[in-house]
């Protein structure tokens, strides 16, 4: 049988949004050490609005976007939702894509009236060996933008650079953490620039940048290797591993269904404040253990 304080623990999390799947793993919440908190979705609104385009060749801004949009239309990133929507909103008539590819965690590729586009990371460009310092583009990174690259089969077009919104919520979240004695770290694709300047903005005791999908839960296992009992906060498709490697594993409300899945609980409010609310009532069910 469930003791009454648990019973009564789980009905009134419920109650505040808080959905426990694994009754185990919130008695392990009481003594948590670290927190590993996905970026983009969690701590952020994930929803990126297209700030700058920036032509690199002979090109014009139009027809850049015209191109990165076309191919973004079957992507359902929240990169490719901004590029989409910022086309549309300049009235940019897109086509049809062929032959289109998620490059999973790097970008996106597909033959655009023959032509074979590619809306790609800093790094994934790098990596095909093209040279990509521009004055510009890292003053926009170093604002905290996410640069992404248009290339085709052997030149970069360009690159757009998308803003995202910390979520309000995550700063309060962050110092309650910090407050219980608990590690906060931040993990995501994203690049250094951008990770650097949003756990600076929230204070983050550390992060993991340029993180590709598959190494999402050797990072958790980083963690715990160092004798940390460590939780996951994550929302996507991605971060379903490393939900699952954590000794907890929390989901955003609304996150994916995958990410859902994973969890051992899930915010139903999609607000980071309720991590430190399950702390607190984990600790306030079972005594912290000391
Ligand atoms: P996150 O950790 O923020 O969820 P992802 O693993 O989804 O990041 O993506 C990592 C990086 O790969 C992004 O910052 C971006 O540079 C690139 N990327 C991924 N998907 C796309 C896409 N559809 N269009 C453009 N860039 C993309
Ligand atoms: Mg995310």
């Amino acid at each position: 049988a469930v003791p009454l304080v648990v019973a009564v623990s789980t009905s009134l999390a419920a109650l505040n949004g808080l959905l426990i799947r694994n009754r185990a793993a919130f008695e392990r919440a009481r003594n948590l050490q670290a927190i590993v908190f996905d970026k983009t979705g969690t701590l952020t609104e994930g929803r990126f609005g297209v700030s700058d385009v920036v032509p690199l060749a002979d090109i014009d801004e139009a027809e850049l976007l015209r191109l990165a949009a076309s191919l973004e239309q079957q992507s359902e990133h929240p990169i490719a939702l901004g590029i989409v929507r910022a086309a549309e909103e300049r009235g940019i008539l897109l086509t049809k894509p062929e032959e289109f590819r998620n490059l999973t965690g790097r970008g996106a590729e597909a033959r655009i009236e023959g032509r074979m586009i590619r809306v790609v990371s800093p790094g994934y460009v790098e990596e095909q060996g093209f040279d990509i310092r521009d004055e510009r583009l890292t003053e926009l990174a170093g604002q905290g933008k996410t640069v992404v690259y248009v290339t085709d089969d052997d030149r970069v077009l360009g690159a757009i650079a998308l803003a995202d919104v910390v979520r309000p919520e995550s700063f309060e979240a962050i110092a309650r953490l910090k407050a219980m004695n608990i590690r906060c770290l931040m993990l995501t694709g994203d690049s250094r620039a951008v990770a650097a300047h949003v756990a600076a903005q929230l204070g983050m005791d550390d992060f993991f940048a340029e993180v590709l999908p598959h190494e999402k839960a050797d990072k958790i296992r980083e963690v715990k290797s160092q004798g940390l009992t460590v939780a996951m906060v994550g929302d996507g498709v991605n971060d379903a591993p490393a939900l699952v490697e954590a000794d907890l594993g929390i989901a955003i409300g609304a996150g994916t269904d995958v990410a859902i899945e994973s969890a051992d609980i899930i915010l139903v409010h999609s607000n980071p404040l309720d991590v430190a609310a399950t702390l607190g009532l984990s600790r306030a069910t079972y005594g912290k253990m000391v």
